[in-house]
């Protein structure tokens, strides 16, 4: 149980029930994937079913999780081999990511992630401020319930994931926080340029952030959380401090790369080509 205020009164939430299950922006077989999916492209559609569709789920994740590094070369027939699918199919993935800004496709050499420089920072925070700033406000005072208890679920798992240093985790639950939030908003919109934005952010805090921390700290998001329960000047500005703070906190040191088959390994168990 959390306590919340609301109105100023105290309300006890139970955390881990009935999470988005009254969510009205999403079908009901939507409710459960959204939470496991938010990468994917629109954020919170169908799950993956083909070959391509896994291989985009593993490194939009890698990438928002960390584990791919700026800069990492991503090559057609070891992803072929690590994924158990034809090259075709790796193919087919990579032009989707790259449509997506997650990776790029270089001119005859393949493809990598990309390599964010702190112009982009500047440019990437500002659209973020615009989108999220006011999906903020618009969000205020009129979540639901099961709205609330689905970001302080959230919130509290990345807490919980970080205090138990499960970082990719950890990381993967914060983008999950702020895709919520566009998703609660409602407009489709939002959500894909937040998804586009998310892997940049990423890239940006793996690249420039001191001591490569997550992107967020959880304990702003449940800030939010309490924020999001007031006026739409309040919530805006907790937003605005939020993303302030993660723009504040890029510095210039780099991070060890890694070697691909330990990226993927945890998908290669059940990777199979349909
Ligand atoms: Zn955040």
């Amino acid at each position: 149980m959390l306590t919340i205020m609301t109105d100023d009164k105290k309300k006890d939430i139970p955390i881990a029930s009935q999470v988005g299950a009254d969510d009205p922006h999403l079908k009901p077989d939507q409710t459960a994937q959204a939470h496991v999916n938010p990468g994917m492209a629109g954020g919170g559609f169908a799950a993956p079913v083909t070959g391509a569709d896994r291989v985009y789920e593993a490194i939009y994740q890698a990438v928002l999780e960390h584990r791919l590094s700026p800069g990492e070369r991503l090559r057609e027939e070891e992803l072929a081999q690590q994924f158990n699918v034809s090259r075709t199919l790796v193919r087919q993935a990579l032009q989707r990511l790259a449509q997506d800004q997650v990776i790029e496709l270089l001119h005859n050499r393949g493809a990598r992630v990309p390599v964010p420089s702190m112009e982009d920072a500047t440019t990437v925070f500002e659209a973020r401020r615009v989108v999220e700033c006011e999906v903020a406000k618009r969000l205020a005072g009129r979540l639901t319930e099961s709205q609330l208890q689905e970001l302080l679920h959230l919130a509290e798992s990345e807490a919980e994931a970080d205090r138990l240093g499960h970082r990719a985790q950890a990381i993967r639950l914060s983008g999950e926080f702020h895709q919520a939030l566009a998703r609660m908003h409602g407009n489709p919109v939002f959500t894909r340029w937040l998804t586009g934005l998310l892997p940049t952010t990423s890239l940006l805090m793996a690249r420039f952030k001191l001591e490569g921390g997550q992107v967020c700290v959880a304990h702003r998001h449940i800030d939010l959380v309490f924020a999001l329960q007031k006026s739409a000047s309040v919530a805006g500005a907790e937003m605005r401090k939020h993303l302030h703070e993660l723009e504040q906190s890029l510095t210039t040191v780099p991070l060890p790369r890694r070697q691909l088959r330990d990226v993927f390994q945890a998908y290669r168990d059940d990777t199979t080509e349909l």
